[in-house]
């Protein structure tokens, strides 16, 4: 099969933008942080379709990380990575170091994040988001995409994602592709690599409660339902940061039922944080 072309610095992907213009061929982009898995390669294959070209950033950016231990534990695995991908047509991939992503003087100026920011993962993780506007606005900036594919299990990434695109005016269109799931459930994540037996099985609450909050819409009030899941949750072997029921739109939590809401749950499974949301 044919091995995928990688390119490590921003002259070489500079010169790759620049045949793909020559030639008027349109370009997908799917960033990542590697470890690659289905959920990824869901993004990649929706690319592969709907462009000429698609570029496939590996990075794993230490500025969206509020904790040093999950930086350090996160799994970088490219060369299985790009095995990966081998035999799939028209892609590139984009393995930079840091320097070359963050150069001196890099013209970044942050953005407010507002409301958008302050909730859910950025109300528990301080500074994530400002490091994934900074890492997504000069990657959007180098790669100059027609379209850039993000997954709806990032919901509040994604939300955060449309709006540094409008604040910075890129002019790429934002795809968002729904989560995949292992047959358990389980929501496909680089994290879940570090989970043992065990810890799979534990983790099947975070669905299990997902589903339930879903059953319960318009049967029981937001309040009982999210007290029932949260003692039900706590039964469990998982450590619960936060369950919410949330607008799509806004994030705002909700205190009644609407046509459309976004339950997000964060927990620990032992030293793994992992997420989920349901939207229905
Ligand atoms: P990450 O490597 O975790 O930064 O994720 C890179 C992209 O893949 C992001 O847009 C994620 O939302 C997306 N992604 C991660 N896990 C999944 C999944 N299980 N299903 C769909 N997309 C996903």
């Amino acid at each position: 099969m044919s091995k995928v072309q990688v390119i490590h610095t921003a002259e070489e992907l500079q010169q790759f933008r620049q045949k793909l213009n020559e030639n008027a061929h349109s370009l997908g982009f799917v960033p990542t942080m590697g470890a690659l898995h289905n959920g990824h390669v869901s993004l990649i294959k929706k690319s592969t379709e709907e462009n000429d070209y698609t570029l496939i950033s590996i990075f794993v950016n230490p500025k969206q990380f509020n904790n040093s231990e999950d930086l350090k534990q996160y799994p970088r695995t490219l060369s299985a990575d790009l095995t990966q991908l081998e035999g799939l047509n028209n892609c590139v991939v984009f393995a930079p170091d840091e320097a070359e992503l963050y150069p001196q003087n890099d013209g970044f100026v942050p953005m407010e994040l507002g409301s958008t920011g302050n909730v859910l993962e950025g109300a528990f993780r301080p500074g994530h988001f400002e490091g994934v506007v900074h890492v997504v606005h000069n990657l959007f900036r180098l790669v100059a995409a027609n379209k850039a594919y993000f997954g709806q299990k990032d919901f509040q990434q994604l939300a955060i994602i449309r709006l540094l695109t409008r604040f910075y005016g890129f002019k790429t269109t934002i795809i968002a592709c729904p989560t995949v799931r292992e047959a358990s459930g389980l929501a496909m994540s680089s994290r879940n690599m570090r989970l043992n037996e065990k810890e799979l099985q534990d983790a099947l609450i975070i669905i299990e409660t997902l589903r339930f909050v879903e059953s319960a819409k318009n049967k029981r009030t937001i309040s009982e339902t999210l007290a029932s899941a949260k003692n039900s949750f706590n039964a469990g072997n998982l450590s619960l940061e936060y369950l919410a029921i949330v607008d799509p739109e806004t994030l705002c939590e909700l205190k009644d039922w609407q046509e459309n809401q976004i339950c997000c749950i964060a927990a620990h499974c032992g030293s793994v944080r992992l997420i989920d949301n349901l939207l229905f």
